[in-house]
């Protein structure tokens, strides 16, 4: 009597063995996705119907597979908050290379937890000079195919993104080119093309390229 008891028992358990094992992978699918997620930072791709109500260069860059961003660029970009130029230059950089954009103006700091003016602050090289993420004309860039810009700084993808960037016009070219040392001087581009090669710029773009447009209306490259 007692073992038919156990054996019904057993019986009766395998349905709820199925369900606590069938939890965890649920459970266990949920956190490492997320975590995934969270490692590789909040990218999303671009795509058809993504730019709702966007039109021009926008709109386009919103809709390349290539171009991806943070909830907070693609924002920037519906808002028209982005500089025409600064557009079209990703668009060029994108039509070669899949590229996440971590921020245009949207929740860049040059402070930890101190939101942005137009100058930028003490405490930073350039202190005092204009804050070109404030008006919407500077780009971080923090992937390059899928590889983080830190520690890949002569990465052949990375370095290509250079080189395209090296072979925009002058008169259209960003005047603040910035990243990573070695990425930098691989690259070899000068001041008067619209790289930063002074070294307090250089420690703070170890992780990123920025790309930025000093003047409102045309270049430093033009000089
Ligand atoms: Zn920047």
């Amino acid at each position: 009597m007692g073992r038919l008891n156990k054996k019904r028992s057993s019986v009766r358990l395998v349905p709820i063995v199925v369900a606590i094992v069938l939890l965890c992978c649920t459970v266990l699918l949920l956190v490492f996705g997320d975590l995934g997620r969270f490692a590789l930072g909040p990218c999303t791709a671009g795509r058809e119907g993504a730019a709702e109500g966007v039109s021009g260069g926008a709109k386009e860059l919103l809709e390349t597979r290539n171009f991806e961003a943070s909830p907070r660029a693609i924002e920037d970009l519906k808002g028209g908050v982005v500089d025409e130029r600064l557009v079209a230059t990703l668009q060029t950089i994108a039509n070669a290379h899949r590229i996440c954009v971590d921020a245009f103006k949207a929740g860049h700091y040059f402070l930890p937890g101190v939101p942005d003016g137009p100058l930028i602050p003490d405490g930073y090289p350039d202190a005092g000079l204009s804050n070109t993420h404030y008006y919407g004309r500077a780009v971080d860039i923090r992937r390059v195919d899928g590889k983080p810009v830190r520690g890949n700084g002569t990465d052949p993808h990375v370095l290509d993104i250079g080189d395209i960037i090296s072979r925009i016009p002058p008169q259209e070219r960003p005047d603040q080119i910035i990243g990573p040392e070695d990425w930098v001087k691989a690259l070899g581009g000068s001041s008067e093309e619209g790289w930063i090669l002074n070294e307090d710029e250089l420690e703070h773009h170890k992780d990123h390229i920025h790309l930025g447009y000093i003047k409102k209306d045309g270049t430093w490259n033009t000089r």
